[in-house]
């Protein structure tokens, strides 16, 4: 068995991250999501605990002075941050942890968790985005021209990633997504003793 690993998915808002980590953790068996916090106010579709876990501001602050997180970030106008004793208890078990996350966030982790695998998912064109912000029907105006504006933004960062994924069509980005994780579970790094396991077999 593969070692457990960090799977960081961003991507600006818009590029689908949310529909294609819900598709890839239908299928995937053995990844696990990252269920983030967050000082914003759900959605009439999201749920506490599992879309996020919705918090007050003086709770995430309290998070962060007590050291129980492993990034957080201030996204939009908005804080956001993942809760660290959950990822490190997946990963002692071997598994692959999702963390659906931003930028600021994404290079948090590079700093500090190397063996991580940093994956950017963008859109086709930023014109599909956009229309995806405004389909979406859940941000007001002032809020759909920060997201758009941030994306711009956020689409500079995509060279300190490992791989992009094209969500044009989701079951491709998800299957591209696949792919990665096929690749990266193989890295000789990520598994011990490989030459004992195979003399013991013969
Ligand atoms: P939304 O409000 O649309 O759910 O998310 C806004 C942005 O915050 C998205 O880019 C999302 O990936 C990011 N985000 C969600 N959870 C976290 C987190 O735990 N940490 C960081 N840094 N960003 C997050």
């Amino acid at each position: 068995m593969s070692k457990g690993f960090l799977l960081v998915l961003s991507g600006p808002s818009g590029s689908g991250k949310g529909t294609v980590s819900e598709a890839l953790m239908k299928r995937a068996k053995d990844i696990v999501f990252s269920t983030s916090i967050t000082t914003r106010a759900p959605r009439p579709n999201e749920v506490d605990g599992e879309n996020y876990f919705f918090i007050s501001e003086e709770r995430f602050e309290e998070m962060v002075a007590n050291d129980e997180l492993l990034e957080h970030a201030f996204v939009h106008t908005n804080y956001y941050g993942t809760p660290k004793e959950f990822v490190f208890e997946q990963i002692k078990k071997g598994e692959i942890v999702l963390l659906e996350i931003d930028v600021q966030g994404a290079l948090q982790i590079k700093e500090r968790y190397k063996e991580a695998v940093f994956v950017f998912l963008i859109p086709p064109t930023m014109d599909e985005l956009r229309n995806r912000i405004i389909k979406r029907g859940t941000e007001s105006e002032k809020d759909i021209e920060t997201r758009f504006a941030n994306a711009f933004k956020e689409l500079d960062f995509v060279d300190e990633y490992d791989y992009f994924v094209v969500n044009d069509v989701v079951e491709k980005a998800v299957e591209d997504i696949e792919a990665i994780i096929v690749a990266e579970r193989l890295r000789v790094k990520r598994h011990e003793n490989i030459k004992e396991n195979v003399t013991e077999k013969r």
